[in-house]
């Protein structure tokens, strides 16, 4: 999306973000060595050839980046209050995105299926259009018969969705496809009334998962590989500037760390160590020079 932030009375800062992308971004910074594409949908207008040049500035492949002829991006305007509260303001209802599936031929599919991990959050599916989710589980399905693994966030945007009941359906035929979960705590708070950490995992053994990551903010992560639960203790931030995109950033550099062959625990510090050093940036997205500083005194 188009992301536009007031600088002052007559100014407004113009950014790119989007739950998907900044995951892409954080976990192209830290493993350079990884091809990562985006795919999704833009216009044919000047902000989505900014955006594409914005893509490709963040080495991110954009072979899966589909034109719309008509349709152009999302856009959100986030306002800081006197208290510091964040407001979003979205203009997303007739995006580019939500027609992605369209683009999703067999031929992209069978390209896709060369991947090694296709990595999804509940934020698409929610801005899909009627009908089109059947195609989408079909091509995933696709995906993972070909051996590609399939990695889900199960972010909630109450806002984007009809019903609960409607995303709770969704999201469980996500969880039924999917190799890899990494949810947040919050987020399966509001869907199911999940309060803790280990009720989250529990939540997901009811499904065939390899792997689950479950983030509780500053608290702690909490991680079901095989039948090993660990509890992974995190070292808050105490000057948080900014929370957008925390989990992003984990499920990045996490999903990272894990395909260059780290392991569950090193995986984890480095994720949150990518994740605490975000919010302490205004945005999405923390200016490189000093992401990549605090990353490589972290052993990236
Ligand atoms: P959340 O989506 O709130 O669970 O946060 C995602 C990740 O960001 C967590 O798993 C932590 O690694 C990190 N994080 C969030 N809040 C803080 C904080 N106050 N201090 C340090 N790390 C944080």
């Amino acid at each position: 999306m188009v992301e536009l932030r007031e600088q002052d009375e007559s100014t407004m800062g113009l950014s790119f973000a989007g739950d998907v992308y900044n995951s892409a971004v954080y976990m192209k910074r830290c493993f350079p060595q990884l091809s990562v594409s985006m795919v999704t949908a833009i216009g044919r207008d000047r902000l989505s050839d900014k955006m594409l040049n914005r893509f490709k500035s963040e080495s991110l492949e954009t072979e899966f980046v589909f034109r719309h002829p008509s349709k152009v991006p999302g856009i959100y305007f986030i306002e800081t209050d006197e208290s510091g509260e964040r407001r979003f303001t979205y203009w997303r209802n007739d995006s580019a995105a939500r027609k992605l599936v369209d683009f999703l031929s067999a031929e992209v599919i069978e390209q896709l299926t060369v991947a090694d991990t296709f990595f999804f959050s509940g934020i698409p599916l929610a801005i899909f259009e009627q009908g089109a989710h059947t195609k989408f589980w079909q091509s995933l399905e696709r995906l993972k018969a070909a051996g590609v693994k399939v990695v889900f966030d199960p972010n909630y945007r109450a806002q984007l969705w009809t019903s609960k009941e409607e995303a709770i359906r969704q999201f469980d035929k996500a969880l039924r496809l999917s190799d890899i979960a990494l949810p947040g705590v919050e987020d399966l708070t509001v869907l199911y009334g999940i309060q803790s950490a280990q009720d989250a995992v529990g939540f997901c053994q009811q499904y065939e998962l390899e792997e689950v990551v479950v983030k509780n903010g500053p608290h702690s992560v909490f991680t079901l590989v095989g039948n090993e639960l660990l509890s992974h203790t995190i070292t808050p931030v105490t000057k948080v500037v900014d929370t957008t995109s925390a989990g992003d950033a984990f499920n990045g550099v996490y999903l990272g760390a894990r395909l260059s062959g780290r392991g569950i625990g090193e995986s984890v510090q480095l994720a949150a160590k990518a994740a605490g050093t975000v919010i302490q940036h205004p945005g999405a997205i923390a200016p490189m020079a000093a992401f990549k500083q605090t990353m490589s005194e972290a052993g990236i």
